[in-house]
């Protein structure tokens, strides 16, 4: 709908008004005025009549038709009014103007016969035989109480007509420019009402756009100014509220995205409501575009989706640990509960996640090391438990067999000595304080190399390996010389064991970015590059049986990663199947 400016509905209906109360004044003045005017003729017509009538009122009875005849053409003359004078039968017998014998019977024109009823009447028509509009004044002539005849006079009322006409035109004229003026006034005065609802108009306009500070002024109206007061109150109030409510919503928003836990909440359609900034990062998604869309199509995974289901129609919260699978295998530990509104009715369901990946493989790795370590020890225990019950029962007879025995019995606890001296090492590296009792010492690298390469010289040379060392005797770093002795120690023992007979192994220490770097490089069996990943953890060999079989407890690497990473070092492997194996040391001067 189309609509109008209030100062164009009120200003045409003041307008209507004004112009019809000067129309209607013009139309009843001016009707008055003729009326007026007539009544004048009419009066002054009866007076000329008056005038006549006392020289023809003897001359009716006998008539005396002649004498009528010319005393209606010398008043009419004299007085420019026409004078005819009419028997009752209608016969015409004098006329100012006329010739009484060519005039036709008179009895039906509306003065005569008023005239004989009434005793006067009146007429105003259009005369044929003079072409002009003319006023008839009827009277009748009575004698002993009986209508002799009746005198009428008639007066052209052209020139009154064109004065009433005059008369109408300035009327006309004087009520346009009252009009004007009216209009101009109501157009004022239509404007004067109207600016104020329009201020208020523009002030609510500057409510709507959000300018709540600006207050609209007070009009001079008191009911609108009462309105502007009101307005202006709203808008403090409504100012105050939207303020308290961002500042909540800020409150909110720093507590959500300093949460350390990832927290979304979810409404009953299972669309998105609102995400903290670690719930983003753990789903791998844009914050800014997930809202109101669903989880089910910002994240992919039938476990959620399968969970967030459950969650939805759940009375209580549930709990889950749900697995992503992306570059790197993540866990979350995701808890549901239900949200409901401040009405108890139940709006969706809230999520709170913790990545728990590391937790679960540290548990997972703490269960494997208790199921290895038991299995490692349990497999030499349970070969001496066999040699020792065989001799304890006296079933070898020979002492070459008992010797035999005796030789593999020390073989295993030898072995279990040595698993349970590197338990040792690692649980003593593994210690919370371990770092603070680290022995630091500036130490030659040279000296180091000398003394791993003294323990395991007689290992070496029995498979005629020869260990070379090829540079950086002389390059010092401060490290905890037993510690570093024995991470160096146990990769030259790892390195003559996967080395066939005759082999090499060279050891050298250089200068890089800032930090020494030790290499051990054998030219050995080599490791696949499926099982470098592996190569640190506790228990974990590539060749079960053969690392057995030469001694191995599979800890030696992951002792040497804790004493590098005490040293808040670095260790990484280079190695090619067949080829031979580098490990790199990084430590820090
Ligand atoms: P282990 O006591 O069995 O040698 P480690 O922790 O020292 O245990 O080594 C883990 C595994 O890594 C070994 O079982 C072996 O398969 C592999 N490995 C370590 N060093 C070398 C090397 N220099 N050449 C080839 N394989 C190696």
């Amino acid at each position: 709908m189309k609509r109008k400016r209030l100062v164009w509905q009120i200003f045409p209906s003041f307008l209507l008004v004004t112009l019809m109360a000067i129309i209607t004044a013009i139309w009843f003045a001016s009707h008055a005025l003729e009326i007026f005017f007539l009544d004048q003729t009419a009066t002054e017509l009866k007076d000329r009549i008056a005038l006549v009538r006392y020289q023809i009122d003897p001359l009716i009875d006998p008539l005396q038709a002649e004498r009528i005849d010319r005393i209606c053409k010398i008043a009419g003359q004299i007085s420019s009014t026409r004078f005819t004078v009419i028997l009752p039968d209608g016969r015409v017998v004098g006329d100012s103007q006329e010739n009484p014998a060519h005039m036709d019977n008179h009895a039906g024109r509306p003065e005569i016969s008023e005239a004989r009823g009434s005793g006067m009447g009146r007429s105003v028509r259009y005369s044929r035989t003079l072409e002009r509009r003319l006023m008839y004044v009827a009277v009748a002539v009575s004698q002993q109480d009986r209508l002799a005849g009746v005198v009428r006079a008639a007066f052209p009322i052209t020139s009154l007509e064109d004065k009433m006409q005059a008369i109408r035109w300035r009327m006309a004229g004087g009520g346009l420019l009252i009009a004007i003026i009216v209009g101009l006034i109501s157009l004022l005065a239509a404007r004067k009402i109207s600016h104020p609802i329009e201020m208020l108009k523009t002030g609510a306009d500057e409510f709507a756009a959000g300018n709540l500070d600006k207050k609209m002024p007070l009009p001079a109206t008191e009911e609108l100014a009462v309105l502007a007061n009101a307005m202006n109150k709203m808008a403090t109030q409504l100012d105050n509220r939207i303020e308290t409510a961002i500042n909540q919503k800020n409150e909110l928003e720093t507590v959500l995205s300093s949460m350390r836990e990832g927290v979304v909440a979810i409404d009953a359609t299972e669309a998105i409501m609102s995400m903290n900034p670690l719930a983003a990062e753990m789903f791998e998604c844009d914050r800014d575009k997930v809202k109101n869309r669903s989880i089910q199509e910002v994240v992919r995974n039938l476990a959620l989706q399968t969970f967030v289901s459950k969650a939805l129609s759940a009375e209580d919260s549930r709990e889950e640990d749900i697995t992503f699978y992306r570059q790197a295998e993540v866990v979350l530990n995701i808890k549901s509960s239900p949200i409901v509104d401040t009405t108890g009715q139940r709006i969706g369901t809230l999520l709170v996640m913790t990545d728990v990946t590391r937790l679960r493989r540290l548990e997972n790795m703490r269960r494997d090391f208790v199921a290895n370590v038991s299995h490692e020890i349990k497999t030499p225990l349970t070969a001496i438990k066999g040699y020792v019950e065989t001799l304890h029962n006296r079933e070898v007879d020979s002492p070459e067999d008992t010797n035999r025995f005796l030789g593999i019995i020390i073989k295993h606890v030898n072995r279990l000595e040595a698993i349970v001296e590197d338990l040792l090492s690692l649980s003593r590296i593994e210690r919370d304080n371990f770092r603070e009792a680290l022995n630091l010492a500036m130490v030659r690298m040279g000296d180091i190399f000398q003394t791993a390469i003294q323990v395991c010289q007689k290992g070496a040379e029995n498979k005629h390996i020869d260990i070379q060392i090829l540079n950086g005797e002389d390059l010092e770093a401060n490290v905890d010389a037993t510690l570093l002795e024995q991470a160096i120690l146990n990769l030259l023992d790892n390195a003559v064991k996967y080395s066939e007979e005759g082999s090499r192994v060279e050891i050298l220490a250089e200068n890089r970015n800032g930090m020494i770097a030790i290499h051990i490089r054998d030219y050995g069996s080599g490791i696949a590059t499926r099982n470098l990943s592996r190569l640190f953890e506790r228990f974990y060999r590539v060749d079960k049986a053969r690392s057995r079989q030469l001694g191995g407890t599979g800890l030696g690497l992951a002792i040497v990663k804790h004493i590098v990473q005490a040293h808040d070092g670095e260790i990484t492997v280079d190695s090619k199947l067949g080829v031979g194996s580098t490990f790199s040391i990084f430590l820090p001067r």
